[in-house]
């Protein structure tokens, strides 16, 4: 039984998430203590939980703790299956992490699988849906498996209510190596507002824009149904020759619009400067699945603590070399051994 302390590192959802990931994946039980310690509102919380229950019945496991607000659990997986699920959050609480935390598995079993999630689509602190379509999936895919996403409905934090459709065909993992982005081929601005004053949407672009000198043509400010809402999301996607990148920022009540828009900005002026391909959330998306095909490099910024979190997690289970070299400031070489 491996023991792990939640509160290592970034003490967030992701020690739990990767732990349960690899557990199912090498079948070796674990208990973990001081779950989500590093957080706010620590313990489990309806997405964490939601997750916990994901695993347990993917892997047919023997689980204790499985409560909200609980901070301590154990996690004992007997047989992995391949099949059909519907898991739902309950709140606005991410669905794309809930996807990510069964998803290695389901890579590993003897069949296809198809999901439904249901929860948030587009949350802070999360993947939102449109990176992990375009950002996370592809990569992924290029390393065998096929999975395909369709967003049925979208959930924005606070209010929630999104659901997607995950189709999972599952192949060995090969290596992958990203150390060049190529040129950049496409860059544009979204700007989503639901229940939310039009004008939001305008002023984060016109500030995006400013920043990047993004052309008219490459912003687009979208009004979504009501009911989604009240939500706003802005996101750039920048499409290069061997990778798409999708950053996103949220607005939130007493947050500017302007201030959304700087911020999302400056991220993606850090990535377009560096040269880069790969950004700071992909890099500890990224280790988890080159962990498992136990090879593979990429060329990231300077690493965050989500990446050196995920390292420490994977190490209670994987028996890999994670080398991490800057190269120059800002620019970090990643290489994965078996
Ligand atoms: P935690 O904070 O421990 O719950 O982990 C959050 C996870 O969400 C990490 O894997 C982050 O890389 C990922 N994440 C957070 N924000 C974004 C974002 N804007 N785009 C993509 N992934 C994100």
């Amino acid at each position: 039984m491996v023991r792990i302390d939640g509160s290592q590192g970034e003490g967030g959802g992701q020690v739990l998430r990767t732990a349960l990931a690899l557990s199912l994946v090498t079948g070796t039980p674990f208990e973990m203590i001081n779950v989500r310690a590093g957080r706010d509102k620590p313990g489990l919380l309806r997405q964490h939980l939601t997750a916990l229950k994901a695993a347990e019945a993917v892997g047919a496991a023997e689980v204790t703790g499985a409560e909200l607000r609980s901070t301590r659990l154990s996690f004992h997986p007997r047989a992995l299956t391949a099949g059909n699920y519907h898991f739902a959050v309950g709140s606005a609480g991410s669905a794309t992490l809930v996807l990510q935390t069964v998803l290695p598995a389901l890579l590993h079993a003897e069949g296809p699988s198809t999901l439904m999630l249901e929860g948030g689509t587009h949350n802070p602190a999360a993947p939102p849906f449109d990176f992990l379509e375009k950002t996370y999936l592809p990569l992924l895919n290029r390393m065998g498996p096929r999975v395909e996403v369709t967003l049925e409905r979208p959930g924005f934090y606070p209010a929630g209510g999104g659901k997607f459709r995950v189709n999972i065909q599952p192949a060995k993992l090969q290596p992958l190596h990203l150390m060049e982005r190529g040129r950049v081929l496409r860059r544009e601005a979204v700007a989503q507002v639901a229940a939310i004053p039009f004008d939001v949407a305008r002023r984060e672009l016109e500030t995006v824009a400013g920043v990047l000198k993004l052309r008219e043509d490459q912003q687009r400010p979208e009004e979504l149904k009501r009911a989604f809402g009240p939500g706003n999301v802005l996101r750039v996607e920048v499409e290069s020759e061997h990778v798409t990148e999708v950053f996103t920022g949220f607005g939130e009540r007493g947050k500017r619009a302007e201030l959304v828009g700087e911020q999302v900005a400056a991220e993606v002026k850090r990535y377009l400067d560096a040269e880069v391909p790969v950004g700071e959330h992909l890099c500890d998306q990224l280790l988890l699945l080159l962990a498992l095909a136990k090879g593979g490099s990429f060329r990231t910024l300077a690493l965050d603590g989500h990446a050196f979190t995920q390292r420490e997690t994977m190490a209670h289970f994987l028996d890999v070399k994670i080398d991490v070299r800057e190269v120059a400031r800002d620019v970090c070489d990643v290489t994965v051994r078996g």
